[in-house]
């Protein structure tokens, strides 16, 4: 579902991704791990455009992202469309970016509603569905200051649901977290998992990592120093960076 080869990307002399590769098959969790500032946050983002990158290619289920392929030539495509093929992907948050002024809710709703046009009938249906499904289906009318941290990211995750995306990703959702809190979003996120969701999920949680993904990748300065299962990566790690790392998380 996710083909992303030599992905290059600088902020002004600061190479920050150096050539990534990545596979993702559909239904698969893959989980980046890596030393802050190995280019985690970075990538993600240039798998849904929030960042240009600078060289290589990204497809999601066979779209290039932000560009279109004519010969050798690459063509940079419009807003409307990028903002189209990102549509197709969901985006979880370290922050949980919930609009403050809406309930849970309308926050769901939100997107389905004002994007792609669904009636309100309809996208609030399914919107009490997700909530049902993150364990907020009776706190639909609080509002994210009502509401703690883990709710306020479980309600962040079903309002990327949504959109009925290809793909979530996810950013360190619940390093912003009190410790107490991260268990009832990774519950969530573990669900995901088993339902077939295809996710990306940058974190540290070690034990989400061995237990739910399929591929575990640890990154450092900008390049995929090592990947595969997690009993390999984790759990026998090659690379004297990978083993540097984990003994330093332990
Ligand atoms: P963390 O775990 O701390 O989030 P990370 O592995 O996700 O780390 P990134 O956030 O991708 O790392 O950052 C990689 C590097 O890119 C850092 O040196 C950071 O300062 C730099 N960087 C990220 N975004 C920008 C930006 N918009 N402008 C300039 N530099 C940036």
């Amino acid at each position: 579902l996710v083909h992303a080869v030599n992905v290059t990307k600088s902020f002004h002399h600061n190479e920050v991704l150096k050539g990534i590769d990545l596979d993702v098959e559909a239904g698969q969790v893959v989980c980046l791990l890596g030393p802050s500032g190995s280019g985690k946050t970075t990538f993600l983002r240039c798998i849904n455009q929030l960042e240009t990158i600078d060289g290589g290619r990204i497809w999601v289920d066979g779209d290039l992202m932000g560009y279109a392929e004519r010969g050798d030539k690459l063509y940079r495509l419009k807003d409307k469309e990028i903002a189209a093929q990102r549509r197709e992907i969901g985006m979880v948050f370290q922050r949980f970016n919930l609009f403050p002024h809406m309930t849970a809710i309308d926050n769901v709703i939100e997107a389905p509603v004002q994007v792609k046009g669904e009636s309100k009938k309809v996208a609030r249906e399914r919107a009490q569905a997700l909530l049902d499904r993150v364990g907020l289906g009776d706190r639909t009318a609080a509002y994210p200051a009502q509401l703690s941290g883990g709710q306020q990211q479980r309600v962040a995750i079903a309002r990327a649901l949504a959109m009925q995306p290809k793909l979530m990703l996810f950013d360190e959702p619940t390093s912003a977290l009190d410790p107490e809190l991260v268990g009832e979003v990774l519950a969530v996120m573990r669900e995901l998992a088993d339902d077939g969701t295809t996710m990306i999920v940058v974190t540290h949680e070690m034990s989400f990592a061995r237990e739910v993904a399929d591929t575990v990748v640890f990154m450092d300065a900008g390049v995929v120093v090592e990947a595969g299962p997690p009993a390999d990566v984790i759990g026998n790690p090659q690379h004297q960076r990978t083993k540097s790392f984990l003994s330093r998380l332990r």
